[in-house]
């Protein structure tokens, strides 16, 4: 028996894919998250069961987690959004894109309280950040300057 393809991870509920550098998730109900009907994804899970490939524990069971919608993205997350100690199913790097958020919305609320001369060092900084968060959230998948 060929051994299962290894871009199909299984999550709870669904099924990952990893297509040329793109993430698709795929539930039971044979969606993917791209919303195409016929994405490659969803013949590469069926692949993938028919080689012996694990089955995706269903949602609410199998784990103690708790689940709840990517603030991000929409698809599941687990963990908890108030320990700060959660993971999107999708995509991993939506937990830093998310802490970025609030980074940015927790220095909008302070920046309201400033004088204009701190504001103006402050939002030097926030840049900084920023991109330095961005930068790591977003690794490069694509040639610069295309
Ligand atoms: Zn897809
Ligand atoms: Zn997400």
């Amino acid at each position: 028996m060929p051994a299962p393809p290894a871009n199909v991870l299984t999550v709870v509920g669904g099924y990952r894919v990893t297509l040329n550098d793109q993430v698709h998730l795929v539930n039971k109900q044979r969606r993917c998250s791209c919303g195409r009907r016929t994405c490659r994804a969803i013949p590469a899970v069926e692949a993938y069961l028919r080689a012996g490939g694990q089955r995706a524990p269903t949602m609410g069971t199998a784990t103690t987690n708790h689940t709840f919608p990517c603030p991000i993205c929409q698809a599941e997350a687990h963990g908890s959004l108030d320990r700060k100690d959660w993971a999107c199913t999708l995509d991993r790097a939506h937990f830093f894109t998310w802490r970025v958020q609030r980074i940015q919305a927790a220095r909008r609320e302070a920046l309201k309280s400033f004088s204009p001369y701190t504001r103006e060092v402050l939002s030097a900084f926030a840049s900084n950040e920023t991109r330095a968060a961005f930068v790591a959230a977003h690794p490069l998948k694509y040639p610069a300057g295309a």
